[in-house]
């Protein structure tokens, strides 16, 4: 594009400048907030399709600012992961999950996993295997309980790498999961050596399902490649019973959503879960 008005071309220069300014001043706030400890995490439930019975919960990351207002992990977990603040906040979450599986632990008999979300910068360094060994030894969590979601980028950035370190955690009894399954690309070959439990069918497929019949098909395809693989299948962002119908039909193992219920506080998990085992 060649620029002759002048400006439109300041207008253009401005809408950077305002975009960089918002995400250096978001990302000033969010190290403030790390120190004044405004981050919190929140679980959300994973439901056995079969029981109905709480399988897993997924910790999501909450951050309220000063003001009160609560920004979205989708907003600033990508300008963490270029600032590099990534790296404290994904230690903290890691640490913050197993510490807080280890209290539920200790208050009752519940068996179901904690499932954190990994970012590509923890994956990719170094001393990933050992940060997670390190964490479970400082929080007392069995590694049975503890589940890592990770995308298909994150994987396929370094496959190699995603394999040893898969193998040596599960050998541990580390589970995991692949998120957003179906947005990416990852090779049927490849994936067939990974020692994955699960495979998270992403939100975008569940919310077309009653209404799009290529969102069904592949809804389908993913749960019966699972089986094929010896993996179970989980349905995101589950909210209606005419989604809950349809994966009972297709013989999906697990739905987490909105129609079980939202992300919680801490304190609301072991009630929700004796209430669900109640009925
Ligand atoms: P995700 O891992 O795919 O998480 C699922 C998101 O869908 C969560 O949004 C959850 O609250 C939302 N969700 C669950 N059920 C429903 C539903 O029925 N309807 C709708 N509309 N939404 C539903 P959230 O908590 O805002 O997180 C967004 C994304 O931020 C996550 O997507 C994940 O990629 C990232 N994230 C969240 N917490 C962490 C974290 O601790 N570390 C890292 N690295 N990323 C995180
Ligand atoms: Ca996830
Ligand atoms: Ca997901
Ligand atoms: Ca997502």
């Amino acid at each position: 594009l060649k620029v002759q008005n002048g400006s439109y071309f300041c207008f253009y220069n401005n809408t950077i400048a305002n975009d960089i300014n918002a995400r250096v001043e978001m990302n000033n706030a969010l190290k403030a907030g790390i120190g004044r400890k405004d981050l919190s995490l929140n679980y959300q439930p994973q439901i056995d399709l079969q029981s109905g019975g709480v399988i897993g919960v997924e910790a999501l990351i909450r951050w309220q600012r000063e003001d009160g207002h609560f920004v979205s992990p989708d907003e600033f977990i990508p300008v963490a992961e270029s600032s590099g603040l990534i790296a404290p906040i994904s230690e903290w979450v890691l640490y913050e999950a197993c510490h807080q599986r280890k209290a539920w632990l200790d208050q009752g008999p519940e068996d179901f996993r904690v499932a954190v979300n990994l970012s590509l910068s923890i994956f990719k360094n170094d001393d990933f295997v050992e940060l997670i060994k390190k964490t479970l030894a400082d929080t007392g969590c069995r590694p049975g309980l503890l589940e890592l979601e990770v995308t298909e980028g994150v994987i396929m950035e370094n496959p190699e790498q995603t394999l040893q370190n898969f193998r040596e955690l599960r050998e541990l009894g580390v589970s995991f999961a692949i998120d957003d399954f179906g947005t990416g690309y990852s090779s049927l070959s490849y994936l067939r050596q990974l020692p994955v439990s699960a495979l998270k069918i992403d939100k975008a497929f569940i919310d077309g399902l009653s209404e799009n019949d290529d969102d069904a098909a592949i809804a389908r395809t993913v749960i019966s490649l699972g089986r094929s693989l010896g993996m179970k299948v989980l349905a995101e962002g589950v909210e209606t019973m005419a989604q809950v119908e349809f994966l009972w039909s297709a013989q999906c193992h697990m739905a987490q959503g909105f129609h079980f219920s939202r992300p919680v506080a801490a304190e609301k998990v072991l009630p929700f879960i004796r209430d669900t085992g109640r009925s």
